[in-house]
């Protein structure tokens, strides 16, 4: 099954679903609210309630994690599940009826652990999950479903073909584990032999369901496999127990990949189930924020800058200083050539990018500029951090003209030495005009003979002049 991405962003995979608009979004394009964790949200652009597709785009792979199925077993559940086994093949007394009841509170656990997985869990089942409640006829039914497996093999080694006994042999094997899933999920005898229900199960999974049947295949081996190699000198007093909590450990470790193929296929087989602690919201302002900058670019990439400029400007009103949406609303009205509104919008973000984020102010100072070639800001702090941020860039020229005249434009300015200090340097350094930075050092020398910045005014002066020197 090829997996849905968010319509917006390729790199996203699917978590919801519109379906009057026929558009599918990711967690990217749908932020939810802490506030209100048991609200179904709603299509950005119709507003009707969206349907969840949970992880079935986004869950990790089973043969990705396999690692993590063994770790699984390790947990303190399948530890003294494993236990029990143990103890039991060593102390129980040879009596069939009490081996039937082990081995349905065993199926029990087992099918607990697929179900668990079949919705991420991440907790094992407890011990004493097994002994309480429904599902000890679970044992049965599968010893049914095995009863008739035995009983095809036995009818097809009549036919006296070897091949065809093979066939069998090796189809039983691979139907098995989509049966028993089908019984742990469904819980009746029914699914579990239903040709349909059962097929379901492989055709969710496609050829995978062959990598699932092969590390089935060699995690069902290895008890045996470790059995055998301790077998040499050790006593069966020994031996039996490891064997049997061997089993119990392979088998969580089974039924764990199983359910979680389960989890993985979800939507192929109609679940939708979200992985644990992967669906966080955000607090009621975070929320309205991200919520408002995601509707925003929904709404431009579907071409509708009116509402997207809508959304922002209602988004503004709840929250004026949030930098991104600023910067959000600011790029928009500069794509869409919105020259008034745009230097409208500017005088009260620019202040604010240049406190936050100068070199973005920088940038937004030279789209500016576009729209308007004299465009200045109204703040002599403004004018100065904005230049040192084009001075950064190499935009030397645009950085100087902020500054110029800055002494008569702005004559409460507390700070004309440091803003023309830096002047200085952009025109010695950016432009090489070596002069123009001599005049400018002069002029702070003996206008503001008490500023604290004269020892580096003298400093730079000396630069200049060796500059000047080698010219
Ligand atoms: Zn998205
Ligand atoms: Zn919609």
């Amino acid at each position: 099954m090829d997996k849905t991405l968010c319509h917006y962003h390729p790199a996203h995979p699917a978590t919801w679903h519109c379906v009057p608009c026929q558009r599918h979004f990711g967690d990217c394009c749908i932020p939810l609210n802490a506030d209100a964790p048991d609200e179904t949200p709603t299509c950005p652009l119709c507003r009707s309630k969206l349907s969840f597709l949970g992880a079935a785009n986004s869950a990790q792979p089973f043969w990705e994690r396999i690692p993590r199925f063994f770790a699984y077993g390790l947990q303190a559940g399948p530890l003294a599940f494993s236990a029990v086994l143990a103890l039991a093949s060593l102390f129980m007394p040879r009596s069939i009826l009490l081996w039937f009841v082990l081995f349905s509170i065993a199926t029990k656990y087992f099918y607990s652990v697929i179900e668990a997985n079949s919705e991420a869990q991440k907790q094992a089942p407890s011990l004493l999950s097994a002994f309480v409640g429904e599902g000890f006829g679970l044992f049965f039914k599968q010893l049914v479903v095995f009863f008739l497996s035995f009983a095809t093999l036995w009818l097809a080694a009549d036919f006296d073909s070897e091949a065809l006994y093979w066939a069998v042999n090796i189809g039983l094997l691979l139907v098995l584990p989509a049966s028993i899933i089908r019984l742990a999920l469904d819980k009746t005898l029914s699914a579990a032999l239903s040709p349909d229900e059962v097929g379901q199960v492989i055709k969710a999974m496609g050829w995978r369901y062959l990598i699932l049947c092969a590390f089935l295949f060699i995690l069902w081996q290895s008890p045996s496999w470790v059995t055998y190699m301790l077998s040499h000198g050790l006593p069966r007093v020994v031996l039996v127990p490891v064997a049997a909590f061997l089993f119990g450990y392979f088998g969580v470790v089974m039924c764990a990949i199983m359910g979680y193929a389960v989890f993985q296929y979800q939507g192929a087989l109609g679940y939708a189930i979200a992985e644990e602690d992967s669906q966080t919201g955000f607090p009621a302002a975070e929320y309205l924020r991200r919520r408002a900058l995601a509707e925003a670019e929904i709404r431009l990439k579907e071409g509708q800058s009116g509402q997207a400029l809508e959304t922002l400007t209602a988004a503004l009103a709840r929250d004026p200083d949030d930098l991104k949406l600023n910067e959000r609303f600011h790029q928009l009205l500069y794509g869409l050539n919105a020259r008034e509104r745009c230097l409208r919008h500017l005088a009260h973000y620019l202040p604010l990018a240049t406190r936050m984020n100068p070199a973005q102010a920088a940038t937004a100072l030279l789209n500016a500029r576009q729209f308007k070639a004299d465009f200045m800001p109204e703040d002599a702090l403004v004018c100065e951090r904005l230049a040192g941020a084009l001075l950064d860039r190499h935009k030397t020229r645009e950085g100087l003209s902020l500054l110029r005249n800055l002494h008569q434009r702005f004559p409460e300015y507390p700070h004309i030495p440091r803003a023309y200090l830096l002047a200085a340097r952009g025109f010695a350094e950016g432009l090489g005009q070596v002069e123009s930075a001599q005049k400018l050092l002069v002029f702070v020398r003996t206008r503001y003979p008490q500023s604290p910045l004269l020892a580096e005014v003298a400093a730079l002066e000396a630069t200049v002049a060796r500059l000047a020197a080698n010219t």
